[in-house]
């Protein structure tokens, strides 16, 4: 995979870069970082025909609300990989994830 730490710098807040890093490499998700739209902020794809799984997230946002976001859209992607389609997009599973080395108090 590319380097493309130099990319996040631009979003996200400093001190999250390599920890956003670190989430899209081990969990080998592509970010796309796309125009601005009205609808959403950001959103999740599984993996379909052999595209890869991917997370977009709007170029327009804060640093925070980029990184809000991303990881809103990780939990997505968790959720899927472990329960695909069968569970709501925002269930108690949604709920539960948290980013590795914090507890899950669920
Ligand atoms: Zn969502």
């Amino acid at each position: 995979m590319k380097n493309f730490r130099h990319i996040l710098e631009k979003y996200l807040p400093d001190n999250a870069v390599d920890a956003v890093h670190e989430l899209i490499e081990d969990n080998q998700v592509n970010l796309n970082i796309t125009r601005k739209r009205k609808t959403k902020l950001g959103d999740f794809r599984p993996p379909v025909n052999g595209k890869p799984q991917r997370i977009s997230v709007n170029h327009d946002l804060n640093p925070y609300s980029f990184l809000i976001t991303f990881v809103h859209e990780l939990a997505h992607q968790k959720v899927w990989a472990r329960h695909q389609n069968k569970v709501r997009p925002h269930g108690v599973e949604w709920q539960c994830f948290r980013p590795p080395g914090r507890s899950n108090s669920c």
